[in-house]
Parts: structure tokens; sequence; C-alpha cells
């Protein structure tokens, strides 16, 4: 549902940009409007992405330790700086503050940057947990060894947590899915394409040189790392794709002990409940029934000698990136040919992303309190109002919905909530002990403080208070449980929201945004909750056949994209997407129509209002990404590419049409158009 999916390898990619490094004001950047990014030669009515970032991307190659770079990882950088700042400050008072959770923050930091130390243990503070995995001997020292690994946050088998019942949306139930892979999707295992093969085939060698460094004679290790490829191949075979489960109904099978039992009988869950500390838990929502059927049959078959081979694996590549150096660069080698990155990021940056994980609300409460201003909020909200109302109009006047149903979406409108900058409730971390290192160790006990601090949800009200996302993070969220979106303090600054930019970049770019995050409230999976974020079907059945016709033509579309010679953007995977990004552009275009601000408005630099609109709202997307990383997103990534978040959507765009003078044959002009909202 996110805007942007936040990483999905441990390591987090960002690093140093130029863009905002010098603060010489360009005399082509009229009030917030890029002109300098334009392509002149490139046409607005063939490629309008080429045309509006063409000469950005020119001039911003992707830094050496990234796999992609755009405006968020440029914003996300000068955040860093910021967040430096404050690691470092609170690193160097840690040892004398009385304030516990600068003392935390501060001794994470060190501990992270504390490199001698780091590289003189080596795999020392972990050899307790290797150890712990020798000592197994039966079937039920495998299950202990598996609950523990979960509660040091290493998915071995599967994985569980906790999720709103989305069939009672004010309750919080465990959930059992799919997991235990090391590759990021099961295609990775099960495609037989030569790319797909040549990443295995440097998997294989990687896990290899992993258990080489952990010791073992290279002719084991290479055994080794075989017997972990045929372990996680079975599980990728049971696994659901991508697609299948963007299904909420396909994804959620309520299941008591004795049904659970049945399901996987060498698996005890009564043991499982009471050695994650809550034996109270009678039913779950065992969320891919058929992975745990195939998971019990590997249970029976598969060796323990196996299993441990497996475990010390799942262990070691969990924690690879916070051990020594040989380590570091191991994992790192992995990442470079899933993602093409050339370089390490800057062990500060890599410590600062660990720790924005680990302990990131109290890292975004020294943030906001350095960084957010009230009138960002002020402006935000009159936007978050106007997007609103535009979808309140659109809703009372759309001509293909029946009455019944038209009521329903206005309810569920009415009911969305919206949230702007930071929670009101900071998170408490008083329970979790942060030292000066181990690192790992640091990382280690921060994993198991926020699993049992969700864990503890579980057969409790929802707590209304909480946020996925810190404030620091530059990306947004609705929630389908929740009916609400949020937006946190980090993307609110430019290109996203600029307060001396003019209404029509805001309403183009932040607007974009807001109007993205409402539209998933409507998009194909959130239209199947209600307004008290149920799972319970509201539609008329003729207006559902009218909405899935339409969600289906964007997603035809999106599947004639390709982003390398043979792989073509799957359009099913990224449906929700697409259409939340023409719904949410469609309705910021209205909502900047109806402001005062476009009454006022002028023509800047030649462009007119409308223009400046279309060219703030491709801005938002400029980016450079390297091939191993669209083929890597193509798989994964439930958001289309950059460049046809702007190319497609505006494609279906007559608004846009009309402002840049396309005509019916131009590439900017899809003929199948798709219209929902
Ligand atoms: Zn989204």
């Amino acid at each position: 549902m996110r805007l942007l999916i936040q990483n999905i390898l441990r390591v987090v990619l960002f690093i140093p940009c130029m863009v905002f490094a010098n603060h010489a004001v360009n005399p082509d950047n009229l009030a917030g409007l890029h002109l300098d990014w334009i392509d002149k030669k490139a046409s607005p009515t063939q490629n309008f992405f080429a045309y509006a970032n063409g000469n950005w991307q020119k001039h911003h190659p992707i830094p050496a330790a990234y796999a992609t770079w755009g405006m968020f990882h440029v914003l996300d950088e000068q955040n860093q700086i910021v967040i430096k700042k404050i690691l470092e400050t609170a690193a160097e008072n840690s040892t004398h503050t009385t304030d516990p959770t600068l003392q935390k923050v501060g001794d994470f930091y060190f501990s992270g940057m504390d490199i001698a130390a780091i590289n003189a243990t080596g795999i020392t503070p972990l050899q307790p947990e290797f150890d712990r995995i020798q000592t197994i001997q039966t079937l039920n020292d495998l299950q202990h060894t598996v609950t523990h690994l979960h509660q040091i946050g290493v998915d071995a088998l599967f994985s569980f947590g906790q999720m709103q019942d989305f069939k009672d949306s004010n309750n919080v139930i465990g959930v059992a899915s799919q997991s235990g892979l090391s590759l990021p999707d099961r295609d990775y295992y099960l495609k037989n394409d030569a790319k797909s093969q040549q990443i295995r085939h440097a998997y294989i060698q990687h896990v290899t040189n992993m258990f080489v460094l952990l010791g073992d004679k290279k002719t084991v290790a290479a055994n080794e790392a075989s017997t972990v490829m045929t372990i996680e191949t079975a599980l990728a075979k049971a696994s659901m794709s991508r697609i299948e489960q963007r299904d909420p109904h396909a994804i959620y099978h309520i299941k008591d002990l004795a049904e659970l039992q049945k399901i996987t009988p060498h698996f005890s869950w009564q043991n499982y409940f009471s050695g994650i500390n809550h034996p109270e838990i009678k039913q779950i929502n065992l969320a891919t029934p058929v992975f745990f059927s195939a998971l019990d049959a590997q249970l029976q078959t598969v060796s323990l000698a196996n299993w441990k081979i497996y475990l010390r694996w799942h262990l070691l590549s969990s924690f690879s990136a916070f051990l020594s150096q040989p380590f570091v660069d191991e994992d790192f080698t992995m990442i470079k040919t899933l993602t093409g990155a050339k370089e390490l990021l800057p062990r500060w940056k890599r410590v600062l992303e660990t720790e924005n994980g680990a302990l990131g609300f109290a890292v975004g409460k020294l943030y906001v309190q350095d960084t957010f201003s009230p009138s960002s909020k002020m402006a935000t909200q009159k936007i978050i109002h106007d997007i609103r109302a535009a979808l309140k109009k659109d809703l009372t006047n759309l001509a293909w919905m029946t009455p019944a149903t038209r009521l329903a979406a206005i309810k569920k409108l009415d009911m969305m909530e919206d949230r702007v900058g930071y929670p009101d409730i900071w998170r408490d971390y008083s329970s979790l002990n942060i030292d000066r290192g181990p690192y790992v160790l640091n990382v280690a006990r921060t994993a198991t403080f926020l699993i049992n601090r969700d864990l503890n949800k579980i057969g409790k009200p929802v707590d209304k208070n909480e946020w996925d996302m810190t404030p620091q993070t530059v990306n947004a969220y609705y929630d389908p449980s929740m009916n609400r979106l949020n937006i946190p303090a980090g993307i609110l600054q430019p290109p996203f929201f600029d307060p001396t930019a003019p209404a029509a970049v805001n309403y183009g770019a932040i607007g974009f945004v807001i109007g993205h995050e409402m539209t998933h409230g409507f998009d194909d999976q959130g239209a199947q909750f209600d307004g008290f974020g149920n799972l319970h079907n509201w539609w008329a059945s003729s207006d559902l056949k009218k909405f899935k016709t339409a969600t289906d033509s964007i997603a035809t579309q999106f599947s004639q994209y390709r982003v390398a010679k043979n792989v073509h953007v799957q359009g099913k995977l990224v449906m929700g997407e697409a259409v939340a990004d023409l719904g949410g552009l469609t309705l910021a275009y209205r909502a900047f129509h109806a402001t005062d601000a476009y009454l006022l408005a002028q023509a800047l630099g030649g462009f007119t209002p409308d223009q400046q609109f279309f060219l703030g709202a491709a801005h938002v997307w400029a980016n450079n990404t390297r091939p191993e990383e669209a083929r890597r997103r193509a798989i994964v990534d439930p958001h289309p590419p950059a460049l046809f978040r702007v190319n497609g959507t505006l494609a279906d765009m007559p608004q846009f049409q009309q402002a840049f003078g396309v005509n019916s044959n131009d590439m900017m002009h899809n003929k199948a158009h798709s219209t929902i909202w």
C-alpha cells in the first residue's frame, strides 16, 4: 500500500548526492519549478518522463553504492545528514546523560561505529547461537531452536507476527506466513531463464563463501550450500506468488489449534506459542496453508543434520551485515549481484539506517524537534482537505455507480482518518537494553524487543496511536484495516512539498502523493475493506463488475510495459499502485482547480498552471535505476517503475493531454484509456 516500497534487502540502499549539497541558486528554478531538469530534445507528447526529467537524469548518474537514485533518495540524504548530527551528539554524551532514550540512541550508534571492536570480535558474539544449533538432536529440539531464532529476528522456516483481523478490525490476531527463503522471491528459485540461473549460481557461491568464513573446509562448505539451496527451493515451490497474495481472501484462514495440528502434525503450535511467551493463543490466521503442509512434509524428510546447516546459514545471513568486515563484504557481494550496486555504503549510513529501523521513533522524536514546522503540517492538511473534497464530489457524481454503492463509498471516505507528521504518543523503549557493544548484540536485542512488542498486541484491542512509519521516513502509506492515511514529516520537503513553490507544483507533487494514498482506500484491494477497516463487500455486484473491468484494463495496460528485453512489468502485481497513481493524480488535479490559488495562478517560464502541475507530478519520480535493480523490482515490487508511474498514468489523463496538446496517435495517449475515479 505504500507509495514507495522500502528496502527488501536488509541493507538499505542510499548514499550521498550532490543535488542539494551546494545551494547555488539556479536561475532556471522558478520558485520550485525545476525547468533545468527538462530535456528540450525530448517530446512531451511522446515521452513526458524523459521530457520533464531527462536533464536531471543526465546530470545525476547513480552513485556507486546505490542501485537506484531519485528524489526519494535525495531527500533521504538530506534527512540522513540531519540525523547523523543527532546520533553523533548523542554518542558523545551517552555515557553521562540522565536521559535513558538519549543513552540508547547514542550507544547504539557508538557500537555500530566502533569498527575496531567489531573487527576484533569477529563471529564471537554470535557463538552461543551457533552452539545452540549444534545441540539439536530431535525434531523437538529443532522446533525449540526455530522458536528461539524467531525471537531474535531470524525468519527460519516461516514467519510469525501480528495483524489486525481482516474481518474484525478492532482486534489483533497472530499470523503465520510463508518465509524461510534468502533470495528476494520464490521466482529466483523457480525461473529457468539464463539470468535466474546465473543468480542462483552466484547465490550458491555466496553461501559457500560464508560457510568458509565460519571456518568450514571449502568442499564441506560447497555441500552445505547445495543443502541450503535444496531446502529453500522446496519452500519456494510451496510458496504463493506475490500476485496471489494480493487477494486478502487468499491469505486469510483462521485456524484453531486442532486445525493447525492437522496441517502440520510434525510441528507443535502449542509449544511454539509457549516458546514465544503466548501460551494463551488459541487460534491464528494461517495465511498460507499450502506452504505449511509442504513445510510439514519437509520436517519429515529432511535430516536433522541438514536442518542444522539451514539454520546456521539463516542465522549468519541475518546478522552478517553487523559483523566484522569479511562478513560485511561477503554479504555485499550478493547485494551487488541482485541490485547492481557497485560499492558498500559508508559505515555511518549503514549504521544510521539500522538504527532507524531499531530505534526509529526515538531518533524520530529528536528529528522532528529539529526540523518539522507546524506551518508545513497545516499546509499539508489543507491539501488533504481539498483532495478529500474532490473525491467526495467525484463519488457523488460518478456515472457508473449505483446509489447504494455510492452511499457506502462516501461513508467509507467520511470515516477515513488522516495523520500528518509524527505520533502523538512516542514509543516507549525503556525495557530495551542498549550498550556500547558488541554491535550485533544490540541489533539482536532490539529485534527481540520489537518482536515481543508486536506479539504482545495479540488478543488485545488495536492501539490506534501506532504509526507504521517513523517521522523521518520519506514515504507515506494508507492502512486498509485502519482506513487511515499517514503522511510522515520526512516527505514534507521539496520537491514533494515546497512552501515557496506555486500551488500548481505542490498539488502536482505532494497532492499526487496524498491523492495516491487516499485512492488506496478504493483500489482493487482497498475497495474490499469497508469504512471500519473490515474485509466486507459493500459493492452492488453490477458496480463491482464495472470496477473490475476498469482495474483489469489498467493491469493490461501496464503489462505491455517492459523494463528489459524479456522482462515485462507484471500488470496484476502493480495494478493497485497504478490505480492509486491514476486516481490520486486525477483527484489532485481537480483539487487544484477548486482552490483560490488556481484562480490566481499564472504562467511561469512559459508554462501554464496546468503544465506546471504535471511537471511537478513528473519531477517527484525523477530517477535512474540500474538494470539489475529494475529486474529485481519487476519481480518483487508492487509499484510500477518510475518511468511508467509517470507515462502510464498521464497517458490515461485527458487533462494532461489537453495541457500539452497530445494527439490520439501520440505515445502519451493510451487508446484503451482507463478511468476509474
Ligand atoms: Zn501506494
